[in-house]
C-alpha cells in the first residue's frame, strides 16, 4: 500500500512597509504591504505557492485594500528606496 499525502497550507509574509494618508481613515499612519498564497505540499514538505494575493493594511484602523503584483512591487521599491535615503 503507498500513500500520497498532499495538502495546501496557508503562507502570510510581509514584504514592505510603507507609509501614506490611509484612504479610510485619514491618518498618515505606516501601511503593511503583505502577501497572502496557499502552498501546494507533498509528504509535508511545500513545493509551490499558487493563488498569491497582494494587499496592503493600514496599521492605524486595520483597513485592507487587494493591491497588483505590479502595485505590491512598486511599495517594496519605494520602501527599499526610503530605507537607503535614511542609511
Ligand atoms: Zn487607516
Amino acid at each position: 500500500m503507498f500513500f500520497v499525502l498532499f495538502g495546501t497550507r496557508p503562507s502570510v509574509s510581509e514584504t514592505a512597509i510603507v507609509r501614506f494618508v490611509c484612504h479610510f481613515c485619514g491618518i498618515d499612519a505606516p501601511q503593511r504591504v503583505f502577501k497572502r498564497s496557499a502552498r501546494f505540499t507533498l509528504f509535508f514538505v511545500p513545493l509551490f505557492s499558487f493563488g498569491t494575493k497582494h494587499a496592503v493594511a493600514c496599521t492605524n484602523c486595520g483597513a485592507t485594500t487587494e493591491l497588483t503584483s505590479h502595485q505590491s512591487r512598486d511599495a517594496e521599491r519605494w520602501a527599499e528606496n526610503r530605507g537607503a535615503e535614511h542609511a
